[in-house]
């Protein structure tokens, strides 16, 4: 994957979720200073990142001597010891860190990270478990990614044969169902922007973008398989 415009990450806490966070950040080329409390777990990391350091997260002092007020983003990817992971993000705020993501491993975790500062915070088990739910909820829907509360972008697989054989401007979805096309995938072959001319071929995925609730109803349309 292209190496994306250096900034520089701190991430805090080196278990499952912190470690991946590290190992994604390198494998794109950027500064990683990694930080745990147990040293088993710096040893692993350290031939990865670009500096790994043995601290605890809830001494002030020792967060202010690393300069984690001045990091672009920090990550604290503490989440058994809800304490300390609460104490990290006001600590490393009130340093000054512009964008602090926490991980919370209760919805009454993630209130107090909230009020306490934390620019994002996420549930890992809550919301992985939504996606894989919402997966088989709705099987046409290939990919699915909310942009914002309201707005979402969409692979929606195309069975519903009132569809096929027609060209996106027979089709015209923005009219009809409030939703814009902005690729259609033909087996392995993606058109970005695709043409009015276009048509749709059964199993046709097509990238939609529009509200939430528009998406979800071109779905349902979409997804209304061939009968027998
Ligand atoms: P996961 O579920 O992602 O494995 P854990 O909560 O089990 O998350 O692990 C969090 C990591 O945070 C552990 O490696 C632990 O040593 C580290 N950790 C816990 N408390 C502190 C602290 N006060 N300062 C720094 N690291 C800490």
């Amino acid at each position: 994957m292209a190496k994306k415009p250096s900034n520089n990450y701190a991430v805090i806490g080196l278990g499952l979720f912190g470690g991946s966070v590290c190992k994604t950040l390198t494998d794109r080329g950027q500064d990683v200073l990694a930080i745990d409390i147990n040293e088993t777990q710096v040893n692993t990391y350290a031939p990865m990142v670009t500096q790994a350091v043995i601290a605890d997260a809830t001494d002030e002092t020792a967060m202010n001597n690393l300069a984690l007020g001045s990091f672009d983003h920090v990550f604290i990817c503490i989440g058994q010891n809800m304490q300390a992971s609460i104490m990290a993000t006001l600590i490393v705020k009130e340093l000054g860190a512009k964008d602090v993501i926490c991980k919370a491993e209760s919805p009454l975790h993630a209130r107090v990270l909230n009020r306490v500062g934390a620019d994002h915070v996420v549930q890992p088990e809550v919301d992985m478990g939504q996606r894989v739910a919402d997966r088989v909820l709705e099987p046409n829907i290939l990919h699915y990614l909310m942009l914002n509360k309201d707005v979402s972008l969409s692979d929606v697989r195309v069975e519903n044969p009132d569809l096929l054989g027609q060209s996106l401007s027979q089709l015209n979805l923005l009219e009809r169902y409030h939703v814009t096309v902005i690729a259609i995938s033909h087996h392995d072959q993606v058109t970005v922007s695709p043409s009015k001319q276009t048509q749709i071929a059964l199993d046709d995925t097509i990238t939609v973008v529009g509200k939430t609730i528009d998406v979800d109803n071109f779905n349902e349309v979409a997804g209304t398989a061939v009968k027998a």
